[in-house]
């Protein structure tokens, strides 16, 4: 659950590296609902080194307790150090000279950091997915019901594409699907993810698969030519710990409740359940 998603794949090569240099901490860096930094903070606590997170919030909410929703609640509750940046910080310094400035920090306190670049993308990480590839490929061979001519995959940091592509031969499909911008939903996209909840009881999540499974279903009725007739494979990375940040914007979408109607004169009959 903790680790769940893509991220884990690119931690396990990213992970076993820090290790070997014989690391005692490791740094990395997100925006507030990562599942990048909350899968790191997890993988850390497994190898017990320590985890710092540098993470991006609004300038209104630099200054304030960052709270416990979604992935911060796991963050928090495995012990990983956050340090907050506002955007503007973030993108006037950028990712690589903060992990840089805490990293010295650390280094002077006697420390070994070991550096995990923004969604664990980097060559190493991607090994990841070169991996991932290599077991659907196997997968498809031991099969004779699962194939496919194409995966539709979202993207952000790059590593998880970059690993697909570079350990297949299945040339890539683009479609723009980012909307109003990181993290940030339309509410027909959060109707989407509601409608395919609804329907199929997969749960999308805002800012990753719920965007790239609209993007396609949007292309597919623009351009049924390019899609007809193709087996696609649609990877969903995870993400279900970032939904709880948008609990307010899906609260008018989610499922009806009600006070159960009882009458006064129900005897109790009694079972299993002697708890109460
Ligand atoms: C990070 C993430 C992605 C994108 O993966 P990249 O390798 O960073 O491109 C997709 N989906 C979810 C849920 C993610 O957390």
């Amino acid at each position: 659950m903790q680790l769940s998603g893509n991220k884990v794949r690119k931690l396990e090569f990213l992970m076993a590296d820090a290790v070997a240099h014989g690391a005692d901490c490791v740094i990395t860096v997100g925006g507030i609902q990562s599942n990048h930094c909350r899968a790191t903070a997890v993988a850390a606590k497994y190898l017990n080194l320590d985890c710092y997170l540098i993470l991006r919030t609004s300038k209104l909410l630099v200054e304030k307790d960052p709270g416990l929703v979604g992935n911060l609640l796991v963050e928090r509750l495995v012990g990983a150090h956050i340090d907050l940046v506002s955007k503007e910080e973030y993108g006037k310094i950028g990712s690589v000279a903060l992990a840089d400035l805490l990293k010295k920090k650390l280094l002077e306190e006697g420390r070994k950091p070991y550096v995990i670049p923004v969604g664990g993308s980097n060559s190493l990480g991607t090994w990841g997915y070169i991996e991932a590839i290599r077991e659907l490929e196997q997968q498809v061979q031991q099969s004779t019901e699962f194939k496919f001519d194409d995966i539709v995959v979202a993207c952000g940091s790059g590593g998880t594409i970059a690993g697909f592509a570079l350990g297949s031969r299945l040339s890539s499909l683009k479609a723009k699907a980012k909307g109003l911008g990181y993290a940030m939903n339309t509410s027909e996209e959060l109707k989407f993810v509601a409608d395919v909840a609804a329907a199929t009881g997969v749960i999308l999540d805002p800012v990753y698969s719920g965007k790239a499974t609209y993007g396609m279903l949007k292309d597919m009725a623009a351009n049924p030519a390019k899609w007809k007739g193709r087996k696609v494979l649609f990877v969903h990375t995870g993400g279900l710990l970032g939904l709880y940040d948008k609990a307010d914007q899906l609260s008018s979408l989610a499922g009806s409740w009600r006070r159960m109607e009882l009458e006064e004169s129900v005897p109790r009959k009694d079972g299993t359940g002697k708890m109460f």
